[in-house]
């Protein structure tokens, strides 16, 4: 992957633990224990603090970042060559989906007109309940 590539020219050493790590975490948001859970069915023993130390470097490197959807679990996704996206979270079977607002930009556009505040970031997570549950 191209952002590994990166964090090796840039002289950094990416373990293979760091390199499971980053292998598990992709475009669907997932937790800590999460990863342990499937490291562990790969035979891999990595304890939960590593896999912490692990997102720690690379949400420097802005590689990788931090979600919360509010239920106490913190996730993580990979940043990079997604479209910027929403999250619609089920609150019954905890189903993720992205979601690309196509409207979005009038709502930042009225922010601005409103508070003349320049945002630039944010994120937003929808709940409810999805197709299956409702
Ligand atoms: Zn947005
Ligand atoms: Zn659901």
């Amino acid at each position: 992957m191209i952002q590994i590539d990166y964090l090796r020219k840039k002289g950094h050493r990416i373990t293979k633990q760091r390199k499971l790590v980053y292998d598990l975490i992709q475009k669907k948001p997932i937790t800590a224990d999460e990863i342990h859970f499937l490291l562990k069915k790969q035979g891999q023993r990595i304890n939960l603090a590593s896999i912490y130390r692990s997102f720690d470097f690379f949400i420097t490197y802005k590689i990788i970042r931090e979600i919360n959807f509010l239920d106490g679990k913190k996730r993580y996704e990979r940043v990079g060559n997604e479209k910027h996206h929403h999250h619609l979270i089920c609150r019954i079977c905890g189903l993720v989906e992205d979601i690309i607002l196509i409207n979005e930009y009038a709502l930042l556009n009225e922010i601005n007109t409103i508070k003349n505040f320049a945002v630039d970031h944010h994120s937003m997570e929808f709940f409810g309940k999805c197709q299956n549950c409702q």
